[in-house]
């Protein structure tokens, strides 16, 4: 699915307050409330917003211990590995990264731990080796996928040069039911002469009432 600008601004206001309501959103963005909930419930099934979750502290505070670990694993059982580990509670996170290796990032109660958690499920299979572990001292930034973080996968792109339309406000006509967007006045005007026909015919079939 190709995000619009109304889309960016329902996520903006949901990305500040996850529990904003429907009324909420809609008031906050102008949009009406019907609009506001069909456009969430399309980005859910489009699996743009995956759920709704509480984030939970996990200060180092919490956590007395957060080690990354690097395990070496033969190439056919590096995902199998991994998606074994990604069940413990203490993964965090796993990734499958070239080599292969799998790499970890672990909570744990103390540093300890580590020895005892390594020695429990790391020899998961025989070929899996342990490559590396480093507990983290400091954390400089950890959290939710940003929405600038996301801008790549979500830039929106001109309806009729396919170029991105990156910043202010873009041009937009209406056809059917959904939008199209321009990244300029000269693209609109192409796209409008272009389609001139079609969009008519559409603007007839949308009206019928008054064909009669
Ligand atoms: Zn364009």
């Amino acid at each position: 699915m190709k995000p619009d600008s109304v889309d960016l601004s329902i996520l903006k206001t949901l990305i500040d307050d996850g529990r904003a309501s429907m009324r909420q959103i809609a008031q906050r963005t102008g949009l009406s409330t019907p609009t506001v909930s069909a456009r969430i419930a399309r980005m859910r099934k489009a699996g743009l917003i995956r759920g709704f979750v509480p984030i939970l502290s996990s200060s180092p505070l919490d956590r007395k211990a957060i080690a990354l670990v690097t395990l070496k694993v033969p190439p056919p059982c590096a995902a199998a590995v991994a998606n074994k580990l990604a069940r413990l509670p203490e993964v965090e996170d796993a990734y499958v990264v070239a080599g292969p290796y799998v790499l970890l990032k672990l909570a744990l109660e103390s540093p300890q731990i580590l020895q005892k958690f390594l020695a429990d499920n790391a020899s998961l299979g025989s070929d899996v080796e342990l490559a590396s572990t480093q507990v983290v001292t400091e954390i400089i930034k950890e959290g939710p996928v940003s929405l600038e973080a996301t801008k790549l996968t979500i830039r929106l792109k001109c309806d009729y040069c396919d170029g991105d339309i990156s910043s202010g406000r873009p041009f937009r006509v209406r056809v059917d039911k959904s939008d199209r967007y321009f990244c300029c006045k000269t693209c609109k005007r192409a796209y409008l002469e272009k389609y001139a026909l079609r969009l008519s015919k559409l603007r007839k079939l949308a009206r019928p009432a008054l064909q009669s």
